[in-house]
């Protein structure tokens, strides 16, 4: 793939199922990741009630504890690095940019303005810049 990759769809009703798809993905993820937190909720409460902490809990617990909390982390990165929606606003009915660099997808609008900032840090004196600026400048050249 290359560094950038625009996936644009003009088709009224391809949109909608494109975006059908990806609420259903995501509705999916979110679905899967209630079920593990659920479990780990179960784990965490003793047969009174009463909160359970991570040390009280038997090896084989804690074993499946923490797997179910690096799957929940696991998906919610997957997810967040997908094209269902964007990394920035969140938004799930866009066309989409990759940043290869970034490994994450932003909406057109988001990619633009990410776009616009880093062409404008580009012409902006190096005295100029804010100290923002100085420390994301490597984060902006990927827009570029
Ligand atoms: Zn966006």
């Amino acid at each position: 793939m290359k560094n950038k990759r625009k996936i644009e769809i003009k088709n009224p009703r391809l949109q909608r199922v494109r975006n059908s798809l990806r609420n259903l993905i995501i509705e999916a993820t979110s679905a899967r990741k209630m079920e593990m937190r659920t479990r780990m909720k179960e784990l965490e409460t003793s047969n009174d009630g009463t909160q359970r902490r991570l040390r009280d809990l038997t090896p084989d617990e804690l074993k499946e504890y923490r797997t179910l909390q690096q799957k929940k982390a696991r998906l919610g990165e997957y997810l967040r690095q997908s094209i269902c929606l964007c990394l920035t606003c969140g938004k799930r009915d866009r066309d989409m940019v990759y940043n290869k660099s970034q490994f994450s997808w932003y909406c057109t609008e988001c990619y633009g303005e990410q776009h616009r900032h880093a062409k404008k840090l580009t012409r902006t004196k190096q005295e100029d810049l804010t100290y923002v600026d100085k420390k994301s400048g490597s984060y902006y050249d990927t827009f570029l």
